[in-house]
């Protein structure tokens, strides 16, 4: 066994593979960028080394400063993580000539599996069902239209090098073929530096079913299935163990799939095998298809874990060590359900847009497992994945373990920053997914009713004006009112794009009114503890002008100063902002060009997602502030159009 090993990634991840190497005696070493010299990764390893700038390419990609830095701290082996350098053939084969160890496959398994036309030659061979298509070398346009013609419409076009989701292209009918062949390719171009595409038959009702592998470089055991079809963007939002509605004889031939998958490579370590499963007719154990192998732990290794009772990253360490597989098939067992939510700073009204910010407070209540990299006080940057924990909940039936995550996702306090629990809250919450109704295309289907804006209830309101002026204290006097004042104060607040006026009056020492809309809502101080509306108050944080309300979700509310406000209105109508920070990846745009209103004018690329910005209106372009490869803080003006003559306006 090593006595010291060198995690080669940051952000939960890294502190979650810490956490095993620790419990197993092991010193574990640490690498950081600038952006991450305080993290929590950082704090928690035994030692650190800082390997470069904040972009990922200065740091985290480069190879040969984590392995000089495992070299300088007596490090025998690297855990990759995931994302990175973890599915890199020529960093496996950089860290074994420099007599280190690779905890993970050989160079050569993730070479087989890197593309996934290779990929799915290699399954076919070796008798695993793989979604019908072309994935030949023949890439001109005619061969590949023909390809979808034979295979029927609607058809996929992925990027053989894809990943994340992107260089992908649904297409219902021929007529549309060309067009998002074309941009398929450009995009597997621009992420990839690999325009190759393969067509495949797209699935009807898909669910996405993955099979947890684990092999010693010569056996492999299976860790049963995962079920993944709740996806935005082909993006996983919540996962979970075992699949609903999964038979003894499908799991049996999708494991012993997954297993042949797995021993056809040589594999070595932890994988997982994907499957698309047509979901149109019940689960069939002749309905499932490989569609690509992840050669690395997954983000959501954790529900195996939960249903299993195996620790996957001790596995990995064991056998890279040299020891073999810890069980034989038969030992391994499923125990209950798991779930498991990624919690995301994203501004879900604004279209799921990464945010950033500072955590300015961060807790998890009782009853889940919370993988996180941030603690309070940490920032949320533009450099990085945007996700702040990932919350996962297990019970010996799948309604108790939904019903635990939908009460563990409502006591996430999180503030500083939006997030995404509300949209986790209501998605935990359909009833669809409460029946196992789960297919890749649920949250597209029921995006409206998963984004209704919170309620903002009187109590809020009052509760949110009684910190705004500081009254919310759990004793003293109600100090802001004097007896030569009248007894009431007004508070301005925004909530979810509204303007909200509260009115509080003192009634006595420990009682205040708050008028709200009408409403009358009685604020009463019984002990130290403040009851809004007749209930206690929940926990609340004030940053600067930024209230968060620790309720259902957490509601987040700014304090407005009447007066400032009527100035900014109007004002930036005319100019284009970054909405978050990001790199301009290109600009389509020259100052007095005639635009039209939704035109595209730039791209901005921010944290693994491209967003285009639109013309607001029609006009003509003033000025062009920005160019490609320009990287731009959230607010910063990129374009500007001519004003428009007051008349017009008016
Ligand atoms: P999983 O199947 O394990 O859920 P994901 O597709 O969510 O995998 O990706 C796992 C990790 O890989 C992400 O958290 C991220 O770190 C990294 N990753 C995936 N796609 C990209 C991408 N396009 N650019 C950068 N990193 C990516
Ligand atoms: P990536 O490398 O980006 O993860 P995958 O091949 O794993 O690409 O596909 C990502 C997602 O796209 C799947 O989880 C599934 O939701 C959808 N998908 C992929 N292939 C098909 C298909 N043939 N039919 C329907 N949906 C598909
Ligand atoms: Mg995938």
């Amino acid at each position: 066994m090593f006595d010291t090993i060198l995690i080669a990634n940051r952000g939960e991840i890294a502190c979650r593979v810490i956490e095993t190497a620790r419990a197993m005696g092991l010193r574990c070493v640490a690498v950081y960028s600038d952006a991450d010299a305080g993290a929590r990764h950082v704090q928690m390893a035994d030692a650190a080394v800082p390997i470069g700038g904040a972009a990922p390419a200065d740091s985290y990609l480069r190879g040969e400063a984590i392995i000089a830095a495992a070299q300088a701290t007596g490090a025998q082996a690297i855990h990759p993580g995931y994302g990175f350098l973890s599915e890199n053939p020529d960093f496996v084969a950089a860290v074994e000539a420099a007599g280190l160890t690779f905890i993970g496959p050989s160079a050569r398994a993730i070479r087989a599996m890197g593309l996934k036309d290779a990929a799915k030659a290699l399954m076919e061979e070796a008798g695993v069902p793989v979604v019908p298509g072309y994935h030949g070398a023949d890439q001109s346009g005619d061969t590949l239209s023909r390809a979808a013609e034979e295979i029927g419409y609607p058809v996929l076009i992925k990027a053989v090098a894809g990943g994340g989701g992107k260089g992908m292209r649904l297409v219902e009918r021929a007529a549309d073929f060309a067009e998002a062949l074309e941009s398929a390719r450009s995009e597997a171009r621009t992420a990839f530096g690999n325009p190759d595409v393969l067509v495949e038959k797209y699935i009807q009702k898909p669910r996405h079913i993955e099979v947890q592998v684990f092999g010693d470089g010569t056996r492999a055991v299976h860790l049963f299935e995962r079920d993944c079809s709740l996806q935005r963007r082909h993006q996983k939002v919540i996962e979970e163990a075992p699949a609903p509605g999964m038979t003894q004889e499908m799991r049996a031939a999708m494991g012993a799939a997954a297993v042949r998958a797995a021993e056809a490579i040589g594999y070595s370590g932890a994988g997982t095998v994907e499957f698309i499963v047509d979901g149109s007719d019940g689960l069939r154990p002749d309905g499932f298809w490989f569609m690509e192998m992840n050669t690395r732990l997954q983000v959501e290794h954790p529900v195996t874990e939960a249903i299993t009772g195996v620790d996957l990253v001790e596995w990995q360490i064991r056998v890279a060590s040299g020891e073999p597989l810890p069980v034989a098939q038969e030992a391994l067992t499923i125990t209950g359900h798991a779930f498991e939510a990624r919690l995301y700073a994203e501004d879900v009204p604004a279209g799921f847009l990464p945010a950033t910010g500072t955590l300015a407070h961060l807790a998890f209540p009782a009853g889940c497992r919370a993988d996180t990299g941030v603690r309070s006080g940490d920032t949320i940057s533009p450099f990085y994945d945007p996700m702040i924990a990932k919350v996962i909940t297990h019970g010996p039936t799948r309604d108790i373990a939904l019903s635990r995550l939908r009460a563990a996702l409502k006591g996430c306090e999180v503030a500083g920053t939006v997030t995404n629990l509300a949209f986790l809250g209501a998605l935990a919450a359909h009833e669809g997914f409460a029946r196992g109704e789960v297919d890749t295309g649920l949250i597209a289907r029921d995006l409206d009713q998963l984004t209704v804006a919170p309620e903002v209830t009187a109590a809020d309101l009052a509760q949110a004006a009684l910190v705004a002026t500081g009254l919310d204290g759990a004793s003293g006097p109600l100090t802001g009112f004097t007896l030569w004042q009248p007894l009431a104060r007004q508070v301005t607040l925004l909530a979810d794009g509204e303007v909200h006026v509260v009115t509080l009056r003192v009634i006595g020492p420990d009682h205040i009114r708050a008028d709200v809309a009408g409403e009358e809502v009685a604020c009463e101080r019984l002990g130290s503890l403040w009851h809004i509306g007749g209930r206690p108050a929940v926990a609340a944080h004030r940053e600067a002008e930024r209230i968060t309300l620790f309720r259902a979700h957490g509601l987040s509310l700014s304090i407005l100063d009447p007066l400032a406000r009527a100035a900014a209105a109007g004002a930036g109508a005319d100019v284009i902002e970054a909405p978050m920070p990001g790199l301009v990846k290109a600009v389509f745009a020259e100052a007095g060009e005639t635009v039209t209103e939704g035109q595209r004018l730039a791209v901005l690329e921010a944290m693994k997602m491209e967003h285009a910005l639109l013309a607001p209106r029609d006009g003509v372009l003033a000025e062009v502030m920005v160019s490609a490869g320009t990287q731009v803080e959230a607010g910063a003006a990129l374009i500007r159009l001519e004003a428009v003559e007051e008349e017009a306006a008016a």
